[in-house]
């Protein structure tokens, strides 16, 4: 089944779904509902939290009415709950004001706001009580995708299930639960739980999946033809780098060079907090490949970080004689560059994904270094080996996986760590809530005058159906008011490339003192200057995001202010980030993280079905062992071709190891 065979998917909105990376129909089961909306049960006044979503039903006492504060319009009426006294507004909504009759009673879904006292449901959607056609059961919300409704998600899900076969790779005996029953669960829930219940079967066979392609790689990695020299890499590396090498750099170089010297192909994992210095270690791997007459490519996950990384390894390597180029998808169909990779003119390679594309063909490939990898490299390992086959891979990630996780995660892999060893500059963090947001205003223009340089990054998740993007706009246009004798700039993912370029240069040669942005910042983006970073929503990151988030300031050591802005401080949220607040050890941080995600939570959502965190944030140490328990028990069985090919390989040579 292919996706333009459901109907409604035309041209226009295949291309809004491939450009969110979705392609096939698993693509689609696979996004999931970034939240759930509980109308499972009504909730009573003194139930009320300031700031939660509820189901309640009310009464109007009296007319709507529209009123005209400032630019806004807003519709009001006062409602009766249970003897309870609240009012219900919208804003530039005034013919709702035809939609609601003093003395009827309805049903209303919204937030809930309190303030001294006084209680508001903020733009509730809301039905006749005895006309209820939507507000019951559990609603799934997905991120939005312009041109693509809700509903239509839905259908399309509906119909995937009922026509796709959804084989798993674990057999029934081990996981009862079918992989289609996951998904219907985690699309369409009766309860929050069976969300839960769904998202968790999903994982399961993702991580499950995951483990087992690597054990599948691993198998038809066995002896690799490319032989390397004894190099002294760190004389070497001294020679032409401005700096000397950390201990634990050298630590790596070591391992790293260990493992590329002996005769099975390297499958090492490097990690290492956001300015440990890890690209030195990817360099020593080219290095090393090119001064035994190889070819390496180190892989990067954007065009910005891959020229950066260029100017910085081409004017090391120049030293060498070693010849060096980029290949980003700006210049990936350019004949000149792909023709001295494929002849072995160029030694070592700096790219995008745009290295691994069919066009690009490598004369002696011999080293990969994966920079930055967030989730699972196994597909980008299989792609490599199509290129050359038993390539050394050495990946790095910033993500501090908890030590104790990553043994198990990572079991098929070795795992070298960096650390810097300047002290870790001094940033303080701060938590506030919103009300507070004035306030660190103040505070932030101080030290824009005395020149400060920084991000504000906005998460939000809410029920009003606006993507990401348009609500860091809105923050931007509030920013440049409030800020407007400096330079405030906005980046985000649905901007050109072109845009996105012109923003991230300008910021580069500060031009710009602050850079509005969703999360994307994570990676890429790296102003050495930056000694300022403002975090909206901050409850709705993972603290290892957030860690990143906070590694992206202080990178000359200079003194930096991490400011998180909560604007629902539950308990469990406050806990958290007081947490991070007082702790910078990255990995202490990812294992309090993996801690304090008891029950519900480690799926993305509490019990009020909030989601919680990104979805590389969900990990859960008791399901990540058993899917790993599972991945051994399914090789001691055998993993046959029908596995494989439910493992995406499609690769030749690793199917006929699989059958092995
Ligand atoms: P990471 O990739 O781990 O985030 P980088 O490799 O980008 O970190 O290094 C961060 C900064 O530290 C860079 O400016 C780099 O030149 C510098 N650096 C790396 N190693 C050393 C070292 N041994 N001594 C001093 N500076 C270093
Ligand atoms: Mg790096």
């Amino acid at each position: 089944m292919q996706l333009n065979e459901i109907k409604g998917i035309k041209e226009k909105r295949l291309e809004e779904l491939n450009s969110r990376g979705i392609f096939t129909p698993v693509d689609v089961l696979n996004y999931l509902p970034v939240k759930y909306l509980d109308m499972t049960r009504l909730v009573s006044p003194c139930d009320f939290l300031d700031g939660e979503e509820v189901l309640i039903k009310a009464t109007a006492v009296g007319e709507p009415q529209n009123l005209f504060y400032s630019k806004v319009k807003t519709t009001k009426i006062s409602l009766n709950c249970q003897g309870t006294k609240l009012s219900a507004m919208w804003f530039n909504q005034s013919y709702m004001k035809n939609n609601l009759k003093n003395g009827e009673t309805y049903l209303f879904y919204g937030k809930i706001k309190i303030k001294d006292k006084r209680i508001t449901l903020l733009s509730p959607m809301f039905e006749k009580e005895d006309k209820v056609s939507r507000l019951f059961g559990i609603f799934p919300k997905y991120n939005k995708i312009d041109g693509v409704p809700s509903k239509l998600i839905s259908k399309m899900v509906e119909e995937i299930l009922q026509k796709e076969e959804l084989d798993s790779v674990i057999p029934n005996d081990l996981c009862q639960t079918t992989l289609k029953e996951g998904y219907f669960n985690a699309h369409f829930p009766t309860s929050i739980e069976k969300a839960g219940e769904g998202k968790r079967r999903i994982l399961l066979e993702n991580m499950t999946a995951n483990f087992l392609a690597n054990k599948v790689l691993n198998a038809g990695l066995t002896a690799k033809s490319h032989v390397y020299k004894d190099v002294d890499l760190v004389s070497v590396l001294e020679g032409i780098l401005p700096f000397k090498l950390y201990k634990s750099q050298i630590k790596a170089i070591l391992e790293l060079k260990r493992d590329m010297l002996s005769p099975t192909p390297t499958n090492r994992l490097l990690q290492g907090d956001v300015g440990s210095g890890k690209t030195v270690v990817l360099l020593a791997g080219c290095v090393l490949s090119a001064m035994s007459g190889y070819q390496s490519a180190i892989m990067c996950p954007t065009t910005t970080l891959a020229k950066q990384h260029y100017l910085f390894i081409a004017d090391a390597l120049s030293k060498l004689n070693i010849t060096c180029a980029l290949l980003t998808g700006e210049n990936s169909n350019d004949g000149n560059t792909l023709c001295k990779i494929a002849t072995g003119d160029c030694s070592v390679v700096i790219g995008t994904h745009a290295l691994f594309s069919k066009k690009t063909a490598f004369k002696n490939l011999a080293f990969v270094g994966i920079d930055e990898q967030q989730k699972f490299g196994v597909m980008a390992r299989a792609n490599m080996i199509d290129k050359g086959l038993n390539v050394d891979v050495l990946t790095s990630t910033a993500t501090p996986i908890p030590r104790t996780l990553s043994l198990i995660t990572y079991g098929e892999l070795n795992v070298s760590y960096c650390e810097r060893e300047s002290r870790i500059s001094d940033i303080e963090t701060y938590v506030i809530s919103e009300n507070k947001v004035a306030d660190m205003y103040k505070f932030v223009e101080k030290q824009l005058k005395e020149g400060a340089v920084g991000y504000v990054v906005c998460r939000k998740i809410d029920t009003t159906e606006k993507s990401e993007e348009e609500g860091v706009e809105e923050k931007y246009k509030e920013l440049k008011k409030v800020f407007k004798d400096y330079n405030v700039s906005l980046i985000h993912g649905k901007q050109s490339a072109a845009e996105r370029k012109e923003q991230t240069e300008k910021f580069l040669q500060d031009k710009i003192d602050l850079l509005v942005s969703t999360s994307v910042i994570e990676v890429g983006v790296d102003n050495k200057r930056a000694n300022i970073i403002v975090v909206f929503g901050a409850e709705n990151f993972g603290l290892a995001s957030l860690h990143q988030l906070r590694g992206r300031v202080g990178r000359n050591g200079q003194k930096s202010y991490c400011v998180l802005v909560c604007e629902k401080f539950s308990k469990l949220a406050k806990e958290r980030l007081e947490y991070f607040k007082n702790n910078t050890d990255g990995f202490k941080i990812a294992d309090y993280d993996l801690m304090t995600r008891g029950g519900g939570d480690i799926y993305g959502f509490n019990q009020h079905g909030k989601s919680f965190f990104n979805t590389q944030d969900f990990f859960s140490y008791q399901d990540v062992k058993l899917a790993k328990e599972w991945a051994d028990e399914i090789e001691k069985r055998g993993i046959d071709e029908k596995i494989a090919s439910k493992l995406l390989i499609k690769n030749k040579e690793i199917k006929k190891i699989a059958l092995n």
